[in-house]
């Protein structure tokens, strides 16, 4: 049971990747999966485009959780951190419905893209015990363009009616401490709990995509499309694939278009300190 934990902070491109990945034979993106009882319980949809209490792909494996979805999902969002430790009953539950979906899929490695946040940060350690070959993926954005991505999420914000005059400061200083401690748990949980760590940087996905995917999977991009990537089945948090049901990544470059405010700018710099001097590659 093989699964790569996609880490870091959220507004990284996670997305892409999990979408990246879950094109090629052998591997299986299932997004945020963190989120799946959440999910089940509201009946939100799968990137499949289906709600996922429709989709074929994760009906057969909560079928017989029918009438403890609900609290299965009240209870992760209560205990998947550091308290599930403490909490047997819950543990045994989350324990045996993860357990029984990575055995029905030992023929795939698993791609979740549920990053390091304070209630996922023991995720990866939890499929660790479990017995799953855990590599972490430590995805890293180029302080930049992350300060880019989360200066645009708030602009959706503000055309959603939440009026926001000049920077939005509080926004900022909040994600720039969720980024250094989303940053640092992910270096301590993939080089000291974890036997495989892979740093990417999202440069390196959008620029040059069939590089990347050699160089870090082993892959041959030629076997996918990459202007029509399939969402398959990934749960909630995807901006990207609530959308539209596939994503092109020749359309993307990376280049920063906004006008950065100079403070946060050198401020957001400092999460350089997390990427190691020389590529790791394991
Ligand atoms: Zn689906």
């Amino acid at each position: 049971m093989n699964c790569f934990y996609i880490s870091g902070y959220g507004r990284s491109g996670s997305t892409v990747l999990d979408t990246l990945l879950t094109n090629f034979d052998g591997l299986e993106g299932i997004g945020e999966a963190t989120n799946l009882f959440d999910c089940i319980h509201n009946n939100e949809y799968c990137s499949c485009g289906e709600p996922i209490l429709e989709c074929e792909y994760w009906k057969p494996f909560f079928k017989e959780y029918n009438g403890k979805i609900n609290k299965l999902a009240i209870e992760t969002r209560k205990y998947e951190g550091l308290r599930g430790l403490f909490k047997k009953s819950y543990n045994s539950i989350y324990d045996q419905f993860w357990t029984n979906y990575f055995k029905s899929n030992s023929n795939v490695d698993i791609v979740d893209s549920s990053k390091i946040s304070r209630k996922t940060f023991m995720r990866p350690i939890i499929f660790k015990r479990l017995g799953v070959n855990v590599t972490i993926v430590h995805l890293y954005k180029n302080s930049d363009l992350l300060l880019q991505s989360l200066l645009k999420g708030s602009n959706k914000d503000l055309n959603k009616g939440v009026k926001v005059e000049g920077i939005p400061h509080i926004f900022l200083l909040r994600s720039f401490v969720g980024a250094f401690f989303a940053n640092l748990f992910t270096c301590l949980i993939g080089r000291f709990f974890s036997n495989g760590y892979k740093f990417i940087e999202y440069e390196e996905i959008v620029v040059d995509c069939d590089t990347f995917l050699v160089n870090h999977f082993g892959l041959n991009s030629s076997l996918v499309d990459l202007e029509n990537l399939n969402c398959g089945h990934g749960v909630s948090g995807n901006r990207v694939r609530k959308k539209s049901k596939s994503i092109s990544l020749r359309k993307s470059n990376g280049n920063i278009s906004l006008t950065l405010p100079i403070f946060y700018k050198y401020l957001f710099r400092v999460l350089v300190i997390f990427k190691p001097s020389k590529p790791i590659i394991e």
